[in-house]
């Protein structure tokens, strides 16, 4: 009997444990970070707000011109098929497309590349642990690397071109801090590795529009602002204001809204979780299970 309890992929049309799931070391998935991906939670038993996740990736697909040969009807068949046969409850599922190899050889030219699906999915992830979120996160700003411009790599396509974030994270593991959030080159904020920010000031909440991936999460956490009655503000975070602000949270798929105790040497309500951000949290654990955002998922299939 196949393990699972690692997770699955689906991989043409084949659902394999994760361990046992490859791709080709010469895709240029591999060799030019040339994917685009997705990220939809399973929470309890139902894919979390699905619609809006395959639109950002079919969104994504269209922007770099991959034409993996899909529906959404297919994705959607494929996605509930590999989570049933995970048995996982609590997911973290992927959905990548990758720009394949050219069906001619030695093409350098991406029109002759061979697009293609695949997913996978494992136990949920949370990008920052529950523990430290509960406590508040200690972030570290990062202002030896910048996010890469959004002219050269358009970050509202999710995209593994994660070099940026990586050396960020190194040089917040070095100092002793959770994780890194990195700025633009004109002195604002743009995200972290898996995470939007925002920043509250008095009534205000300000998260940055441009040059970030436009999260699900965050989208979650604007309308959970407003409905709180918190004026709303999508535009430029300039860094000062960042540390001004009076709380700071992160928002994910990967564990929802997470409370920030400090940045740099600055705390936020005495190092720990400000109210405002923890309440959000929990309003966000609540929404995971609100039927109008559930897509459940038939284990018995
Ligand atoms: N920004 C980046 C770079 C990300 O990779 C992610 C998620 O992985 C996010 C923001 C948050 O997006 P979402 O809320 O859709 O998970």
């Amino acid at each position: 009997m196949a393990d699972f309890s690692k997770g699955a992929a689906w991989i043409r049309g084949d659902i394999k444990p994760i361990e046992e799931a490859t791709i080709g070391v010469t895709d240029w998935a591999v060799t030019h970070s040339d994917a685009t991906y997705d990220v939809v939670p399973v929470w309890e038993g139902a894919f979390f707000r699905l619609g809006d996740y395959l639109d950002r990736f079919e969104a994504s697909l269209a922007a770099w011109r991959m034409e993996i040969g899909m529906n959404r009807a297919d994705i959607m068949e494929a996605l509930h098929a590999m989570v049933a046969r995970s048995d996982l409850r609590n997911a973290y599922v992927a959905m990548v497309a990758a720009r394949g190899v050219p069906a001619i050889p030695d093409s350098r030219d991406p029109r002759d590349c061979a697009n293609h699906f695949y997913a996978w999915c494992v136990p949920y992830i949370h990008v920052v642990t529950p523990e430290i979120a509960a406590n508040g996160a200690r972030v570290w700003l990062d202002e030896t690397h910048r996010r890469i411009p959004p002219e050269s790599v358009d970050p509202r396509v999710k995209n593994y071109h994660w070099g940026d974030f990586t050396q960020g994270l190194f040089a917040a593991k070095d100092a002793g801090f959770d994780t890194v959030l990195l700025p633009d080159g004109a002195g604002n904020v743009t995200e972290g590795p898996g995470f939007n920010v925002f920043a509250l000031t008095g009534e205000r909440v300000v998260t940055p529009e441009a040059g970030v991936l436009h999260g699900i999460t965050r989208r979650n956490a604007l309308e959970m602002c407003e409905e709180a009655g918190l004026q709303v503000e999508r535009r430029a975070l300039p860094l000062a204001e960042l540390l001004e602000a009076d709380e700071v949270f992160l928002s994910t798929s990967g564990g929802g809204i997470v409370p920030v105790a400090q940045i740099g040497e600055r705390r936020f309500s005495n190092g720990s979780a400000g109210p405002v951000a923890s309440q959000l949290r929990a309003r966000y654990f609540e929404r995971l299970a609100e039927p109008r955002f559930r897509t459940e998922i038939n284990y018995g299939a």
